[in-house]
């Protein structure tokens, strides 16, 4: 065990759900088994965020690094989810991506993209699931990305939108323009159903995954909302 990673074991993370075990709900790696920690902290700002309790303290859980670690553990074979809130923002975010990866855990992470990860976290990190977001978020300027060409330095990367109605593809298309990704391997790029409830998901499915196929981007339901609705920590 190097020093870094004894002090990390020993830190206490703020985290904004208590750890939780469940399937991936969105994106490439739909339905994996993976440990979810929700690193406290995100001024994005998203008008239908649904994880608005993460923006702000005080954390729901405050764990040491041994603690996650040992909850780990005890699921073999999980991978472990980083997100947020905006992890990127988070001081412990590269300190728990090490101590993670000097455990031989798989690691996605889950970011707006508004921040440009280090080259630490780029080496750390196993796949980045970033979601810059439409104008229906309603976020500010300065919390856009201004640039995604680093997603070409990243291992394992995916763009995932999530959309309200088709017609929000055509932003989707200039979008990846803007962000110095013209070219991007549309395989690469998710489309997901907005929605915090089943019904109001539901409704959306068909119309986004034609709208999806017809541009070559990959389709996911979001399905941790198909199997628990709005429930937290699932
Ligand atoms: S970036 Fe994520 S956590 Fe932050 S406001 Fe947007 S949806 Fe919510």
């Amino acid at each position: 065990m190097t020093h870094a990673s004894a002090t990390a074991r020993a830190l206490r993370f703020p985290l904004a759900d208590p750890l939780f075990y469940s399937l991936q709900g969105e994106g490439a790696t739909l339905g994996r088994p993976s440990v979810f920690a929700r690193l406290m902290g995100c001024t994005v700002g998203c008008a239908w965020c649904d994880t608005k309790y993460s923006w702000a303290g005080p954390p729901a859980a405050e764990l040491a690094g041994e603690e996650i670690l040992a909850y780990c553990r005890e699921r073999p074979g999980c991978q472990v989810v980083v997100t947020g809130g905006e992890p990127l923002e988070s001081p412990f975010f590269e300190v728990l991506l090490a101590m993670l990866h000097e455990e031989g855990l798989r690691i996605e992470v889950e970011t707006s993209g508004y921040l440009e990860p280090s080259l630490v976290a780029l080496a750390l990190a196993d796949q980045w699931n970033v979601s810059p977001k439409l104008a229906s978020a309603g976020i500010a300027e300065e919390k856009k990305p201004r640039s995604l060409g680093w997603l070409h330095r990243a291992k394992e990367p995916y763009l995932k939108f999530v959309l309200h109605k088709p017609a929000e593809i055509a932003e989707v298309d200039a979008l990846l323009q803007s962000l110095g990704l013209a070219g991007w391997p549309p395989e690469r790029v998710i489309i997901s159903p907005g929605g915090k409830k089943r019904p109001e998901m539901e409704k959306r499915l068909l119309p986004l995954a034609e709208a999806a196929l017809a541009r070559g981007f990959r389709f996911t339901p979001r399905l941790h909302v198909l199997l628990w609705g709005d429930k937290r920590g699932v």
